[in-house]
């Protein structure tokens, strides 16, 4: 059953949504070679209690850290651990975070140094594959057209896009339904209602969309050790259409990059 939230909820949950969007953009200024996954973890955990809210991961389904942390061809759920970054890694961070009774829940892939040409590039369209999938969260649409939207953008640069993980309604609970899958067909799906806040997170392998788990039960690899990407968004379904919740504004002031990406989606969003 999808679980509607009132306008008053939907600021709640973007309150919530800021606080992982603020905490990406403080590991941002952190992530350099040397750096463990764990001491991110703590910078994070830190941040999160000190601006009146838990940690959104921390013990659910008896998670043991705040981020998952997931390196290379780790594709998600990786724990974090005290081995150093190395320059020319990647890393997805995804992160939670639980104020006011709301779950904040979104993810970006961040490169260590500098990275070949070939990663620089699923980052690049696994990102796009988000907007493009988001953009499908309207009025009328149904979840199949989110997960067609992004399997046809990624597939069609050559992807893998991941089965058996998914997107998902996010609220007082950290999954909620529907879920929403990476791929999918046309007019599929439970439909779109207003008032439904859903995160939207394709996770794009460099090669075969097939994934492994590893022994500890948690960390999901791809089949074949090449990288895989992760970008996520917390999004609300206001007037018909997509309303991004979380931001990766926090990210780009540290890394010191210019994009409008998320103002170009709201603009057009207006003319439509
Ligand atoms: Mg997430
Ligand atoms: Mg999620």
């Amino acid at each position: 059953m999808i679980v509607v939230k009132t306008k008053e909820e939907i600021e709640l949950m973007r309150e919530s949504a800021l606080i992982v969007s603020k905490t990406l953009g403080i590991l941002a200024r952190q992530i350099k070679p040397g750096v463990s996954t764990l001491q991110l973890d703590k910078i994070a955990e830190e941040y999160i209690r000190d601006h009146g809210a838990e940690p959104g991961f921390l013990g659910l389904y008896d998670f043991p850290n705040t981020l998952c942390m997931s390196p290379n061809s780790q594709v998600v759920h990786g724990i974090p651990n005290s081995e150093p970054l190395k320059e020319g890694d990647i890393i997805s961070i995804d992160c939670g975070a639980l104020k006011n009774g709301f779950y904040g829940d979104h993810a970006y892939t961040f490169a260590v140094g500098e990275i070949d040409p070939e990663t620089e590039k699923l980052l690049q369209v696994t990102k796009e594959s988000l907007y493009v999938g988001i953009r499908e969260f309207k009025k009328n649409n149904r979840v199949g057209d989110v997960g067609y939207a992004i399997q046809k953008y990624c597939e069609g640069h050559g992807y893998g896009v991941v089965r058996e993980l998914v997107g998902h309604g996010l609220g007082k609970k950290m999954h909620e339904d529907p879920e929403m899958p990476n791929y999918g067909k046309r007019g599929r799906g439970k439909k779109f209602i207003e008032g439904m806040v859903v995160a939207i997170e394709p996770m794009i392998n460099m090669g075969t969309h097939r994934i492994k788990q590893h022994r500890d039960g948690w960390t999901i690899t791809t089949l074949d050790n090449k990288p895989s990407a992760h970008f996520e968004h917390d999004v609300a379904l206001v007037d018909g259409k997509p309303e991004l919740l979380s931001t990766f504004a926090y990210i780009y002031e540290a890394l010191g990059i210019e994009s409008n990406e998320e103002e170009e989606f709201r603009q057009k969003q207006l003319m439509l």
